[in-house]
């Protein structure tokens, strides 16, 4: 019976293993390119395959957003509603 307790602390010490190896991992601050659909940097401006535009600057408070996007995430311009 001790064996077979030793075996399931084992086992349970591997799953909580792999649980906190799965949270460790960082999202990747990359994209998809709008135009060659490559993937790019989040901190680029401009696409280094394709030369398109990656940001712009908000015609509303000025600040760059995501060409991507479509609206602004800062002000909330050309979201859904609130076109213009
Ligand atoms: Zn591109
Ligand atoms: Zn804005």
């Amino acid at each position: 019976m001790i064996f077979l307790l030793l075996i399931s602390l084992a086992f349970l010490l591997l799953m909580i293993q792999d649980e906190l190896n799965g949270s460790v991992v960082e999202e990747p601050l990359t994209a998809s390119c709008p135009g060659c659909v490559k993937e790019i940097s989040l901190d680029w401006m401009v696409c280094p395959h394709c030369l398109q535009r990656l940001r712009e600057s908000c015609p509303a408070c000025q600040k760059r957003k995501l060409i991507s996007h479509g609206f602004c995430p800062s002000c909330g311009c050309g979201a859904q509603g609130v076109m213009g």
